[in-house]
């Protein structure tokens, strides 16, 4: 199969793709977002994963991002450098996976890059769109918000599937005061977000996905809930785990004891 082959396959169900570029109207009153995310062979997968998997998986940690911002994904590109090893079945299985979710999620393939390196890569760039400076960030916490989960948490062990949450961060829009996806573990990134928002924070509890230990749920990578604080009078929906404080940035405590923001690093 060549490369104009597989354009031909996917323009089918993608109309966006034919030009060197894609052409879309800018959205009236909307902030635009952008996020991208690669997956890699023997770093977020095998030879062995089920193309399936790959393909949803890889779009799935771009439209967390956009879930984290309070947005609504729009347009997505999709760029592959195949492995020697991968044939026609894995292309097919890899963009069936892809366009399951994309088409779940209402969001558009839009183009992007195909070609050849020694281990596959792929790299899923998303484009969405939020009310005007309506975006959810990281630094808006204030001494004495609560802070909330968007569910139970265990890490990658635990939880075979990514759900983007979407439709909390929508619902967060002009009532959380914070908020980002937790993809390196709730202690690495409550410390990115408590630095990002010059406060620090104390955990009093930390709901568990079933079968996960207490010291995978704080510290291992991939759950992909939302964590975002707000206002402790103001009704969010999600599961509190503590409360913003004054203190140094960065500076956990869990019940009562310093917690090292230790977590999943690309560069360990
Ligand atoms: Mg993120």
């Amino acid at each position: 199969m060549n490369e104009d082959a597989i354009i031909r396959k996917l323009r089918r169900h993608a109309p966006l793709i034919g030009d060197d570029c894609a052409v879309v109207p800018a959205p009236h009153g909307q902030d635009l977002l952008f996020t991208t995310d690669f997956s890699i062979e023997g770093v977020h997968f095998t030879q062995e994963s089920r193309p399936e998997q790959i393909g949803r998986r890889a779009v799935a940690r771009s439209l967390s991002d956009i879930a984290a911002m309070g947005g609504k994904p729009l347009y997505c590109l999709v760029s592959l450098a195949l492995g020697r090893w991968t044939d026609r079945r894995w292309m097919n299985g890899f963009y069936r996976g892809v366009n399951q979710l994309l088409r779940e999620t209402k969001t558009r393939l839009a183009g992007g890059d195909i070609s050849h390196a020694p281990q596959l890569v792929c790299d899923v760039m998303l484009c969405g769109s939020v009310g005007s400076g309506k975006a959810l960030r990281r630094s808006g916490a204030k001494v004495g918000d609560s802070i909330y989960v968007s569910g139970p948490l265990g890490g990658w062990r635990h939880k075979p599937e990514i759900v983007p949450r979407l439709d909390i961060g929508r619902k967060l829009i002009g009532k959380a005061t914070s908020c980002m996806d937790i993809s390196d573990g709730l202690a690495l990134d409550l410390h990115r977000l408590s630095i990002a928002s010059g406060v620090a924070a104390e955990i009093d509890s930390v709901p568990l996905l079933e079968g996960a230990s207490l010291e995978q749920a704080l510290h291992d990578g991939e759950d992909y809930e939302l964590l975002y604080t707000a206002h402790p009078e103001r009704r969010v929906p999600g599961i509190r785990i503590g409360t913003i404080r004054k203190g140094k940035p960065g500076m956990l405590r869990f019940r009562g004891k310093t917690l090292a923001p230790i977590g999943y690093d690309h560069f360990q």
